[in-house]
């Protein structure tokens, strides 16, 4: 089977190996659909450390084969498989940091999500990781029950309510998808992006304003159009420390940024730090998802409260897996799916 892996200095080869054999409790999954996330692309290029580089995480696929003692699932079930998973009875994990959990880096699919075939451990199972797929959700859909299901968390852990501004600073994927989260919530949405093709995008999926962050001065802009104040929360869903400035500058007195998208490893911020006090600024970081958000997540999807077909612009099989990077990095699509 082919499987795209991640070798020294970062090189990405699509490598034929042999279909992983399974332990007790395990099973196996044909994938079908594999979403290409931006810290993908960072593992690529070494600049991601948050978790082991393994890369591909947000698959779906059929059940093939399955190990002994698995009584939940069958052979021919439709599946999302959680590539990372909580022991749900750590400290971190009993006190509501179950993203932290060092099961949660550790568990993973085997060889990766960009694969033909992949294990899903035992583990990951156990913890609820596994989820079936409803008929009516086809599985690129369900390639977005993942990254859906970070943005529920994000927006969960900052406490936005109905009558929010929001700020929304990159709107790739990850930032279109909070937008979508967002207007559902009753939050007025402000989006912040550089790359025209992406304004277009924010604008057509009803942002309530969208600047363009290479001829506007974003901060100033945003101040006038709430009423002086800035907004309630600024989220970053963007890399580079610039986007996260631009959000500490955005948000009003007593507000929240929220970073979403993945630094940069050795980010450092030009930024007066005494400001973040003297406004009462909250900074809260989100990394991951649990089962709470993924099952909120596919709920979501299936009830069509998430317009999967508008996030998804390109499609590459395996072998095309270097062409799929490429695309990616230029930047002018959004969501872009593996297939086999
Ligand atoms: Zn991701
Ligand atoms: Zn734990």
């Amino acid at each position: 089977m082919k499987a795209v892996l991640l070798k020294e200095s970062n090189k990405v080869v699509v490598e034929e190996l042999s279909v992983p054999q399974l332990d007790k409790g395990d099973i196996l999954v044909e994938m079908k659909a594999c979403g290409l996330c931006g810290t993908d692309i960072e593992k690529m290029h070494g600049q991601y450390t948050a978790a082991r580089p393994v890369l591909g995480h947000e698959a779906a696929g059929i059940i093939t084969a399955v190990g002994e003692d698995v009584d939940i699932f069958k052979v021919g079930d439709r599946v999302f498989p959680h590539h990372h998973t909580p022991c749900y009875n750590c400290h971190f994990c009993k006190h509501g940091s179950e993203t932290m959990c060092s099961s949660f880096r550790t568990s993973n699919l085997d060889p990766c999500g960009f694969a033909e075939y992949f294990r899903v451990p035992a583990f990951n199972i156990q913890q609820g990781g596994v989820l079936k797929l409803p008929g009516s959700v086809g599985f690129e859909a369900a390639s977005l029950i993942e990254p859906v299901s970070c943005c529920i968390r994000g927006l969960n852990r900052c406490g936005v309510s109905r009558g929010d501004s929001v700020l929304v600073v990159g709107a790739g994927p990850m930032g279109l998808m909070h937008l979508q989260l967002l207007k559902q919530l009753g939050a007025q949405v402000l989006i912040s992006e550089i790359n025209p093709v992406r304004i277009a995008y924010a604008e057509k999926m009803g942002a309530h304003q969208v600047y363009d962050a290479a001829k506007a001065d974003v901060p100033s802009t945003v101040r006038k159009d709430t009423d002086g104040r800035g907004v309630d929360v600024a989220l970053v869903a963007a890399g580079s420390s610039k986007t996260i400035v631009q959000a500490l500058k955005s948000v009003r007195k007593g507000g929240t940024v929220c970073l979403f998208g993945v630094p940069v490893v050795g980010s450092v911020l030009d930024y007066d730090f005494s400001n973040i006090f003297n406004s009462e600024i909250s900074i809260v970081s989100s990394y991951g998802s649990t089962e709470r958000e993924t099952k909120e997540a596919l709920r979501m999807i299936e009830e069509h409260r998430i317009d999967t077909a508008s996030l998804i612009t390109r499609r590459f099989r395996l072998e095309e897996f270097e062409k799929a990077v490429e695309t990616a990095m230029k930047g002018d699509s959004l969501k872009i799916v593996i297939s086999p």
